[in-house]
């Protein structure tokens, strides 16, 4: 082999001064110590390379799937490849060939501004190939995760005795916080709103609620789910003899970052004995700083909360967050061990995570979440989520400013929709999507009651108020 072909590999061309073992095979397929060690590294760079310059890239790129398949396909590998090769293909290829959530000018959905303590964690749990499954199989791992909840339950105002598990996301956190709430409460008529995010749908759905029990009720001037609104519905179902069972609210929507009466909604829990779901998703983690804990006044009443720390919490994905109120709810709907062995070995400090959603073999999210907090310090977290309530302000004030366009609703929890006068449907489609192909930032083009609307979402500290002024002068004038 070639000096070239050696160092492609990872290898060093001088070995005299190692240890022998250097070149023995270290991982279960043969790698040696010393090219994990230089492969490793290169990640790193490259890594910190992205978190370095991606602003200087372009927000979203896509290939043709011809080209993809072109770069990424091909006959299945049979001898050992080059790795280096192959991670600079992932670098150049799938890893460019996505939208960039970390991105400043990433305003579309809801971006993804992750930090490198937590990718940091991430590796670490991948590295170690952590589970957090059962107390006994990984007492550490569970313990990161029940400690990092704790600080999170905690910044977030929740009670204490509050219980959680960490997920995939806010899809499979609000499934898993309907199934164990109706394992506690009893089958029924669930209540949500025209704004709800359409994974609860698709989850009531996948839970086997009949149409009959999924309540879609209408939204206020404000887009908010009023518990006037949701009183009228439940004794309405009543009346003909249907049991109404949970509400579920939103605190932040994905479409406007409107939070539905959370304490109005609260106390029509109480009074009717229905079970209060939260989908916090998104919006939650601005409980964190005073301005977004106003904004989101009630959200501690909730039997079971739903928040994303991989999207305004600063994680890489995925992580999703489901809090449960009253303890023992989780463990009764998914513990997969008699009741008795249950009792016996289950502890509120020796937690089975296996025994607190569907997951049984699970890595440890906990790690990164973790981690995160002990780096930054939570001081440092609330005032980046501050920052991202002030850029939206600051967007809605541009926008204010110029009569052409027309804000349809404020700043809220860090988006701000709008329109401009004159453009149809059809132009404001045009112009974010062309504002994506020259790669400058990405936005929503969207509908709010049947409406077109454009939406910015500015939930990265990073994002700089020339970077706002800059898309909306692009948007305008493009
Ligand atoms: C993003 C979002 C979801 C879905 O979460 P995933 O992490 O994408 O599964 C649910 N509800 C709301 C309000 C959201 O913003």
């Amino acid at each position: 082999m070639s000096e070239h072909a050696e160092q492609r590999l990872g290898r060093p061309s001088h070995t005299e001064s190692e240890p022998a073992t250097a070149h023995e095979p270290t991982d279960a397929l043969g790698l040696d110590t010393e090219q994990m060690r230089r492969l490793g590294y290169w990640v790193v760079d490259r890594v910190v390379e992205h978190f370095k310059h991606g602003a200087e890239g372009r927000v979203v790129d896509a290939s043709s799937p011809g080209e993809l398949r072109a770069a990424l396909g091909g006959p299945v590998p049979d001898a050992p490849g080059d790795p280096l090769e192959a991670m600079q293909t992932l670098v150049e290829v799938a890893l460019t060939n996505m939208q960039h959530g970390d991105h400043p000018r990433c305003f579309a959905r809801v971006p993804g501004p992750s930090s490198y303590a937590g990718v940091l964690g991430e590796w670490l749990g991948t590295g170690f190939n952590a589970i957090a499954s059962s107390w006994d199989g990984g007492s550490g791992p569970a313990t990161a995760e029940l400690v990092a909840m704790d600080w999170l339950r905690e910044l977030l105002g929740l009670p204490t005795g509050t219980e959680g598990v960490l997920l995939s996301g806010g899809s499979l956190s609000n499934l898993t916080a309907l199934a164990a709430a109706r394992e506690a409460v009893g089958p029924g008529v669930a209540y949500l709103s025209d704004q709800t995010h359409a994974s609860i749908g698709r989850a009531l759905g996948a839970l086997g609620f009949p149409g009959a029990d999924v309540r879609v009720v209408p939204t206020d001037e404000r887009l908010r789910l009023t518990a006037e609104a949701v009183l009228e519905a439940v004794g309405h179902d009543r009346r003909r003899g249907l049991v109404p069972r949970f509400i579920i609210a939103t605190a932040g929507t994905t479409n406007t970052g409107a939070v539905d009466d959370l304490d109005g909604l609260a106390d029509l829990a109480v009074a009717e004995h229905l079970w209060l779901h939260v989908d916090g998703a998104y919006g939650a983690p601005a409980a964190l700083c005073p301005a977004g804990r106003a904004a989101l006044g009630g959200l501690q009443r909730a039997d079971s909360l739903v928040l994303d720390p991989h999207k305004w919490l600063y994680q890489p994905y995925d992580i999703g967050c489901l809090f449960v109120r009253r303890p023992g709810v989780l463990t009764r709907a998914f513990s997969i061990r008699p009741e008795y062995l249950a009792d016996v070995r289950s502890s509120a400090v020796e937690v089975h995570f296996g025994d607190r959603s569907l997951e049984l073999t699970r890595r440890s999210r906990g790690l990164k979440l973790w981690l995160m907090f002990r780096v930054y310090g939570a001081a440092r977290l609330q005032a980046a989520i501050s920052r991202c309530l002030a850029l939206a302000e600051y967007a809605e004030q541009l926008l204010e400013a110029d009569a052409d366009w027309e804000v349809i609703t404020p700043a809220q929890l860090g988006i701000v929709t709008f329109t401009r006068r004159g453009w149809s449907a059809e132009d404001q489609r045009a112009r974010v999507a062309a504002l994506a192909a020259g790669g400058y930032a990405t936005l929503t083009s969207t509908r709010l009651q049947g409406l077109p609307a454009l939406r910015l979402c500015t939930i990265n500290p990073r994002t700089t108020e020339s970077d706002i002024a800059g898309t909306l002068e692009r948007l305008a004038g493009g």
